[in-house]
C-alpha cells in the first residue's frame, strides 16, 4: 500500500489520553457477548453470572416480544426507510406511540431512536439562548449534551437538593426566560430516587417547566412500570416525561410523553426525529408486546424487587459499602458497590470476571474521583441460586484484594 513518506498521523495526540488512562489502570476492553443478554451468559468466551445489563425484566429474550419481532419482519420486513417525517412513519410506530400515551396517562407520545436522541432532542429544542435550564448535578449526559446544544443559560443544583434548585430558580426569576427544572427520575450511578414531590413544588412556584427523565424507572417504579411519576403520584405536575425502550422494556428507543401540542412540537423541531431514520419495523412491534407484558405479566416486577431486596440485604450483609455514609444510598435495582480507588475498582471487576462474576467497574469521570464502584444491578429472572454463586464470589474475591475486612 502507497504510504506519503512525510505524513504524521494528526490524530496520534488521541494515543495520549490512552496511555494516561492504561497508567491510572481505568483503560478498558469491551466485554463481548456470544449468546442472548441474560442472567448467566457468555462474555469473551467465559461463562458468567451477569450483574451488569440494564435487562431489568429479562425482556430481552421474553417469547412473547421474540415472536412480535418475527411476525413484523416478515410482515415489513427490517428497515422504515426514511426519517418519520419524510416517509419513515409506519402503522407500528404510531401504534406503539399511542400506546405508550394511554399507558402513562398522558396526551401524547413521540418515540425517538433513543432515549439519548429522546432528552437531547427534546431539551435543544424547546430551549434557546435566553432561556435557562435548572438540572441536577448527577443528570444523564443527554440531558447535559441537550442543554449545551439549546445554548440556554445552565444552572447545577446539588445532587436531590430541592433548596438549592429553588435558590437557583430563585436567582433568575426576574429573567423574562424559559425556564426548565430537570431530574432523573432513578439516578443511573447510585440508584436513588429523584425528589419529584419537592421539584415539583419549586417548578409550579416559579412556573418553570417540569422534566423528568424515567430511563432507569420505566418497567421499574410505579404500577405495572408506568414510572416515578406514578410512583409518587405526581401525575398531571411533570409536563415533559422522558423514558427508555433500551433496559427494561428490552429493546431499543426513546420517548417523549406530555401534550399533543408539545409532541407536535417535536415532530417539527426535534432534530434527531427530523433528521435520523426511525426504528425498524420489528422494533416498534417488540416494544408494543413489551408494555403488554408489562400489564399482563406484574408479577416479573415483583420478583423484580424481591430479588433487589434479597441481593441488598445479602451484599451488606458481607460488609460492602452499597452506599448511604459519602454517597446516595440506592433506593432501586441498582446497586453500587464503592471501592473508591479506580484501579482497585477496574482490578476487582477483572478478578470477579475470572471467577464468573460480570459485575462493570465505573471510575471517573462516569462517577466523581473517588468513588469508583462496581455497579450492580438485578434483574428479575436472575435465581436465587445464580445470586447466591455470586456472593459467595464477591465475599471471596474481596477478602482477597483487601476490600472486605
Ligand atoms: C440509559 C439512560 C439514557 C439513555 O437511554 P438510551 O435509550 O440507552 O439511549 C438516558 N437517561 C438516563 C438517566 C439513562 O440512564
Amino acid at each position: 500500500m502507497p504510504t506519503t513518506p512525510t505524513r504524521t498521523d494528526p490524530l496520534s495526540y488521541l494515543g495520549a489520553t490512552l496511555t494516561d488512562l492504561k497508567q491510572r489502570g481505568t483503560y478498558f476492553k469491551l466485554r463481548v457477548l456470544s449468546d442472548e443478554q441474560a442472567p448467566e451468559c457468555t462474555f469473551d468466551g467465559k461463562r458468567v453470572i451477569n450483574l451488569a445489563s440494564n435487562n431489568y425484566l429479562g425482556l430481552t429474550t421474553h417469547p412473547k416480544l421474540r415472536e412480535a419481532a418475527e411476525k413484523a419482519v416478515r410482515d415489513y420486513g427490517v428497515g422504515s426507510g426514511a426519517v418519520r417525517t419524510i416517509a419513515g412513519t409506519m402503522k407500528l410506530h404510531i401504534e406503539l406511540e399511542e400506546k405508550i400515551a394511554r399507558f402513562k396517562s398522558v396526551e401524547a407520545c413521540v418515540v425517538f431512536q433513543s432515549g439519548f436522541t429522546a432528552n437531547a432532542g427534546t431539551v435543544s429544542a424547546i430551549l434557546g439562548k435566553a432561556d435557562f435550564i435548572i438540572s441536577d448535578e448527577l443528570n444523564h449526559a443527554s440531558i447535559i449534551d441537550g442543554a449545551r446544544l439549546s445554548r440556554a443559560k445552565i444552572l447545577v443544583f446539588r445532587h436531590k437538593d430541592v433548596a438549592h434548585a429553588e435558590e437557583q430558580l430563585a436567582s433568575i426569576k426576574d429573567q423574562p426566560g424559559h425556564k426548565l427544572l430537570i431530574t432523573d427520575g432513578v439516578f443511573s450511578m447510585d440508584g436513588d430516587i429523584g425528589p419529584l414531590p419537592g421539584l415539583c413544588d419549586a417548578a409550579e412556584k416559579y412556573g418553570a417547566i417540569m422534566m423528568v427523565d424515567d430511563a432507569h424507572s420505566s418497567g421499574v417504579l410505579g404500577r405495572n412500570g408506568r414510572g416515578t411519576i406514578d410512583h409518587f403520584k405526581m401525575h398531571g405536575r411533570v409536563d415533559i416525561q422522558v423514558g427508555t425502550l433500551s433496559k427494561a422494556i428490552g429493546s431499543v428507543g426513546g420517548y417523549v410523553c406530555g401534550t399533543r401540542d408539545l409532541i407536535e412540537f417535536l415532530y417539527h423541531r426535534g432534530r434527531p426525529f427530523l433528521f435520523s431514520t426511525s426504528a425498524p419495523p420489528s422494533v416498534a412491534a417488540t416494544c408494543i408486546a413489551a408494555f403488554d407484558v408489562l400489564e399482563q405479566e406484574p408479577e416479573l416486577i415483583e420478583k423484580l424487587w424481591e430479588n433487589t431486596r434479597y441481593w441488598k440485604e445479602e451484599l451488606g450483609g458481607l460488609g460492602f459499602n452499597i452506599g448511604g455514609q459519602t454517597t446516595p444510598a440506592s433506593e432501586t435495582p441498582i446497586t453500587p458497590i464503592i471501592i473508591g480507588d479506580g484501579r482497585l475498582t477496574m482490578d476487582f471487576s477483572r478478578e470477579l470476571f475470572k471467577e464468573g462474576v460480570f459485575g462493570t467497574g465505573i471510575a471517573f469521570p462516569t462517577v466523581p474521583e473517588g468513588k469508583a464502584r462496581i455497579r450492580t444491578i438485578m434483574t428479575a429472572t436472575h435465581t436465587r441460586t445464580q445470586l447466591d454463586k455470586a456472593l459467595d464470589v464477591l465475599g471471596k474475591v474481596g477478602k482477597r484484594m483487601g476490600i472486605l475486612g
